[in-house]
């Protein structure tokens, strides 16, 4: 019998109540108790779900409050040093998390620790709390040993769950070492970590589990042939100590490549692979396990919100079941669910209002569905699922022949790019000596990155706005007041490029999304971004085209309360497809195209507008990078393309800027320089010289400002330290390349704290500009 399994659920509730739980947990208004038993209704709730709709393999393990990263390493032990002397608990899971800051009192001194590092997860936009090692790092199970004590709880419900355990390698492998352990070689650690482990995996049989999940998605990385030695010698050792369990390793985001290498010999019982990212790995992977091992057939995309075509994912599952037989088949989405929305149910609007689209969609719920029909007719033919089948094939057919999701002139538009479309007129020296020219600025110009503070009086406003409390035109002038009051804190502050605030955004991507053809927006597909937080992510069903400016308004009233440089802020293409869900029936790099034309049209109207700098930020670019090198060249290809198209159609002595932050720039200078914007801000407030010192050597000769401060924090810089960081950053930037501001927006900060690291901002670059 061909299983119908699952890899994780989402764990922030249908209606986000996990979210809600721990954000009152966090304000004093409900009890830690009243936390956990929110969680285990909700734990009981998606289990029973997941078994209504007809799945044989559930996991269990998967909740988790903040991270299920973060949830490992308390597992193990792994605390970094500053929040050892917490006493174990939520308190300190959450403190690891969010960091923590109390002010003294007459008993206790100030408590001040900072957050553990967040870095995203592989290619999602999903956050997880990085592990920390040192060299004399010891490791137990802590406790509660929470994945034991899921298994049971869902057994007591009279569910029999497959418990899902981050493996070694990748926990190792996601880890970074602590500064006290400088060069430590985290496998090394292996000897001291495998202990745990079996010692985790005797507890869960004990238990009763019989399949235990182990996550690798590591394994879809290019790894040196002695990590995957690693993989050979630890599931080896692995699987010979619990005898009693059969191991699944799950791997998804990509293909594993070579590195299947060692499953055949490594006593695992079964391998997950991603066929929806790398359907055509199916037949060496095959071709690659031993007699009896077990195929998980990732069928079902866990990172997108449509309906899966049922007859495709059919012919591959056969495919599957006449090489292997189906005792040594299951059937699962392609990775866990937390990357997709929970269910439909809510989606009220839509349904409503949109029932063409509505029926394109699957969330998790209908997603473990589908599974279960794909098992179902592999089991007991298709005669058996007839009418879900055809209710599929006919909700398929619909979306592809719809008259909604094709335009014809952006389409002929996209045919007829030309070369000249993707460069700017000069070349930058001689852009720079025009630019400077007609519109001459201070050296070391200072500027901000876009947002300022989104205060609650904004919000408010938007949510009266929204709610129809309040018209169009009374929001409208509210939001002007906003500018007006940023524009002259500006001038105040003396900087030298100013911005309009984005008081209007509550979003960088919804905002553009909201105001083009081509997306739609969901009223309850929120999906786990990090800790408490979620996004939901607007979706582009269509093809993407722009009717009406979407800035110019903001932008030039802005304009006119100055007589500095207003600079126009926009959200860059490849950010808008990256932070959206994305429609599957034509290649991302199209999709990209058409949200770069439209972002075109709206830089050569406010240039039009007489907007001499103009902004297009593509904080996400990084994280769009394939997962493995040889995949790099072409996404980098489209991606830089995209920009360049929105960015181009512009005169020489227009400056264009762009911003780029959370990302390791490392892998994408190339990139960068290819992108061939005037002026480059991008996030540096670890005050990283080397990444300076890269870009140099990497032959970037543009404008540049990384980051004098850190906006993440309330904490307000002083002149001397920003001043020390500009003096550092002038050993690898020419004088005349050099802005000073923020690393990031300054929208999650309030005005005071803003008030007074801008000034400090400012004097830092005074204080260059006269010790010239
Ligand atoms: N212009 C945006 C802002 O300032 C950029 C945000 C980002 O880089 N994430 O908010
Ligand atoms: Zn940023």
């Amino acid at each position: 019998m061909v299983q119908a399994t699952n890899l994780g659920f989402p764990r922030i509730g249908g209606q986000r109540e996990t979210k809600k739980q721990v954000e009152s947990y966090w304000a004093g208004k409900i009890t830690e108790q009243a936390l956990d038993e929110g969680a285990v209704k909700l734990r009981a709730e998606n289990w029973k779900l997941q078994k209504a709709q007809g799945l044989s393999q559930i996991p269990s393990g998967d909740f988790s409050f903040y991270d299920h990263v973060l949830d490992h390493s308390v597992m193990f032990n792994v605390i970094p040093q500053r929040f050892r002397h917490l006493a174990d608990g939520h308190e300190r899971t959450f403190a690891i998390g969010r960091g923590i800051q109390k002010p003294a009192t007459e008993t206790q001194e100030k408590v001040d620790i900072e957050a553990q590092e967040m870095k995203k997860w592989f290619d999602t936009n999903y956050h997880y709390i990085v592990p920390e090692f040192e060299n004399e790092q010891t490791f137990h199970l802590d406790a509660q040993v929470k994945t034991v004590q899921e298994f049971k709880e869902a057994k007591a419900l009279g569910i029999h769950t497959r418990p899902v355990v981050l493996g070694p390698l990748t926990f190792l492998l996601l880890g970074k070492t602590a500064k006290n352990s400088p060069g430590l070689e985290v496998l090394t650690l292996l000897p001291k970590l495998l202990p745990v482990y079996e010692e985790l995996f005797a507890k869960l049989a004990e238990a009763g589990a019989d399949w235990i999940q182990v996550d690798e998605p590591c394994l879809a990385l290019d790894l040196t042939p002695a990590v995957v030695e690693h993989y050979r010698s630890v599931y080896t050792r692995l699987t010979a100590a619990a005898p009693s369990i059969k191991f699944l390793i799950a791997t998804y985001f990509g293909r594993i490549g070579d590195n299947v290498s060692f499953i055949k010999d490594s006593g695992v019982a079964g391998l997950h692979i991603d066929l929806v990212r790398s359907p055509e790995q199916l037949e060496s992977v095959v071709a690659n396990l031993n007699k009896t091992q077990v195929l998980s057939l990732g069928l079902i995309d866990g990172r997108n919100i449509w309906k899966t075509n049922l007859a495709n994912a059919l012919k591959i599952a056969k495919t599957a079941v006449e090489a292997l037989g189906s005792e040594r088949i299951f059937v699962a989405p392609s990775c866990s669910l937390l990357h997709t929305p929970v269910t439909l149910r809510f989606e009220k609007r839509l349904a409503s209002k949109n029932p063409e689209l509505f029926d394109w969609l699957a969330y998790s719920e209908e997603k473990c569905k589908e599974v279960h029909i794909i098992a179902q007719a592999l089991n007991h033919g298709v005669e058996s699922v007839q009418a879900e089948l055809a209710d599929n094939a006919r909700s398929i057919e619909a979306r592809r022949t719809s008259s909604h999701t094709t335009n014809s002139a952006v389409r002929e538009r996209l045919e007829a790019i030309v070369p000249d479309q993707l460069r700017r007129r000069s070349a930058f020296p001689e852009r720079q000596a025009k630019q400077h020219e007609a519109h001459p600025l201070p050296a070391f110009p200072t500027t901000t990155i876009g947002s300022f503070p989104q205060t609650k009086e904004i919000r408010l406003a938007r949510s009266k706005f929204t709610k129809g409390e309040i018209d169009a035109a009374a929001y409208n002038d509210f939001i002007k007041q906003e500018i007006a009051y940023c524009v002259k804190e500006q001038e105040k502050l003396n900087l030298d490029v100013l911005v309009h605030g984005e008081a209007e955004r509550n979003d960088m991507v919804a905002y553009f999304g909201e105001r083009l053809e081509g997306y739609i927006f969901s009223e309850n597909g929120w999906i786990a971004s990090y800790g408490s937080r979620c996004v939901r992510p607007p979706i582009i069903f269509g093809d993407v085209h722009r009717v009406n400016p979407m800035t110019i308004t903001e932008t030039v009233y802005a304009q006119s309360l100055t007589s500095k440089f207003m600079k126009g802020m926009l959200t860059g293409p490849v950010t808008c497809l990256q932070w959206s869900f994305v429609r599957d029936d034509i290649p991302r790099s199209v999709v990209c195209t058409q949200l770069a034309f439209a972002i075109r049209d709206e830089v050569v109207d406010l240039e039009k507008a007489g907007i001499v700098h103009i902004q297009v930020d593509e904080p996400a670019i990084r994280e769009g990078l394939p997962l493995r090198a040889v995949d790099f060249d072409f996404y980098l290809q489209w991606a830089v393309d995209a920009f360049l198209l929105s960015t181009t159609g512009v005169q020489d002595t227009t400056v264009i800027h762009t911003h780029m932050c959370y990302s390791d720039f490392q892998d994408i200078f190339q990139a960068i320089r290819r992108m061939d914007a005037d002026v480059l801000t991008i996030e540096n407030s670890k005050s990283d010289m080397r990444i300076l010192g890269a870009f140099s050597t990497h032959g970037y000769n543009a404008e540049i400002g990384p980051g004098v401060f850190d906006i993440h924090s309330p904490r307000v810089p002083s002149t001397s330290e920003m001043k020390e960081r500009a003096d550092a950053m002038l050993k690898y930037i020419p004088r005349r390349n050099l802005w000073i501001n923020p690393d990031c927006g300054l929208k999650t900060r309030g005005w005071k704290e803003v008030r007074e690291s801008l000034t400090n901002m400012v004097a830092v670059a005074e204080a260059l500009r006269a010790s010239t």
